[in-house]
């Protein structure tokens, strides 16, 4: 089976990338390679590197599958892949900050990405400003002398402000500055971020691609111009995925068009129930209009996932929250998403914002709608917002 074959749709090609029928012997799917130590046939070979495969560190038949299959799917010229999401985001940073710099992020940026900044980029000397998610184009008024990355998420993590990654890239590349997309929530089916004039996205494959809340992993897709020095940076650190987790994601690839449009489905349905329940404020949904920056989510991307927020009506207090979310049966409370399973978490931005002000007028939900019964969900919610009127 050819390893490109890009005559086919996007859903078609997400079933046959990374597989080879020959290398198989037939078998649908890769075996798992494990190893560190490749065996050379002479001491020319040896001397000369002169073998597909030299070390474990530098990659194996099972990550290269993957890097390949997520380089097609994202239109990059290349991919790396780390353990864990926040791997991936600091390996991205490496690649375009030296010491010196700064480096612009969104306030929307995803929590654990501001830590990252706070307890390790800072340390190399390097400037951090935060800037508003909304300020497309006007961050050309942000720019230094040594800016060299501006990194973008959208939509925001919890508040979802979606970002108008077209003009803030445009002014990047006039400007020779590096552009660094956290682009997690759309995944590369829903958002293609290097046609958008990104040079690193990053996707934690924790979510959407695994899809069973079982593995950790992030990749970083590049494309041809920064691409040599992601590489460069990656095999200089080697902190790479383990086999199993590969041949997990290669797994979650095959049905992931299938999961993020079901996703999508499930998303928009419980979005609108949501908004027509009378303790909820307002919707976080990029594909609504209440979201801000949904112009910027219609225009460029091609479907929205399973993941959103809600604003409660003022007048709730922390005690009837936890009489609604103690009780709910089947929404579980917990951090990360993209599972088959729903979750909810209360959140509040307030303390940490530094370029903008959170302040809306009620409690903060994120949702995540997994795979039950839809109507079994709703029962679920309605009881809780029932007990939060108690
Ligand atoms: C979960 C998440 C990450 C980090 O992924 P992990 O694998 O959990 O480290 C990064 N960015 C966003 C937007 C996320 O939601």
């Amino acid at each position: 089976m050819k390893q490109t074959d890009t005559e086919f749709s996007l859903a078609t090609r997400l079933t046959r990338l990374g597989r080879d029928h020959e290398l198989q012997q037939g078998f649908v799917n890769m075996p798992v390679y494990r190893g560190s130590t490749v065996v050379f046939k002479t001491l020319a070979d040896l001397e000369q590197g002169n073998a597909r495969f030299t070390y474990g560190t530098l990659g194996t038949p099972t990550i290269e599958a993957l890097e390949n299959a997520w380089s097609e799917i994202s239109g990059a010229a290349g991919t790396v892949i780390s353990p864990s999401g926040l791997g991936a985001l600091a390996l991205a940073l490496l690649t375009t900050l030296k010491s010196g710099d700064h480096l612009l992020m969104p306030d929307s940026v995803y929590r654990p990405t501001r830590r990252l900044c706070t307890n390790l980029v800072e340390k190399f000397g390097i400037e951090i400003s935060y800037y508003d998610p909304l300020i497309g184009a006007g961050i050309a008024g942000l720019l230094r002398d040594n800016t060299s990355t501006i990194f973008l998420e959208s939509p925001g993590s919890q508040t979802f402000e979606v970002q108008d990654v077209p003009a803030i890239t445009a002014v990047a590349k006039a400007r020779g500055i590096k552009t660094i997309l956290d682009n997690t929530w759309a995944t590369p089916l829903f958002f293609r971020a290097h046609e958008h004039g990104c040079d690193l996205s990053v996707e934690a494959g924790t979510k959407y691609l695994g899809g069973h809340s079982d593995l950790l992993m992030g990749l970083v897709s590049a494309n041809a111009e920064t691409w040599p020095q992601l590489r460069k940076t990656y095999d200089a650190m080697a902190m790479l995925p383990g086999a199993e987790d590969c041949f997990l994601a290669l797994r979650g690839l095959r049905t992931m068009n299938l999961r993020v449009q079901e996703a999508q489905r499930r998303g928009l349905e419980m979005a609108q129930w949501m908004a027509e329940q009378p303790e909820v404020l307002t919707v976080l949904h990029p594909a609504f209009e209440s979201c801000p920056g949904h112009e910027f989510w219609k225009r460029d991307f091609k479907g929205s996932t399973g993941l959103f927020s809600v604003i409660l009506k003022p007048g709730y207090d922390k005690r009837q929250l936890a009489h609604m979310l103690d009780n709910l049966e089947i929404f579980g409370m917990g951090y990360s998403w993209g599972g088959f399973e729903s979750l909810i978490i209360p959140f509040d931005c307030r303390d940490y914002r530094t370029a903008t002000r959170w302040n809306p007028d009620g409690l903060a939900l994120r949702l995540q709608i997994g795979l039950e019964d839809m109507d079994d969900l709703k029962r679920d919610l309605r009881a809780g917002l029932d007990r939060l009127g108690q």
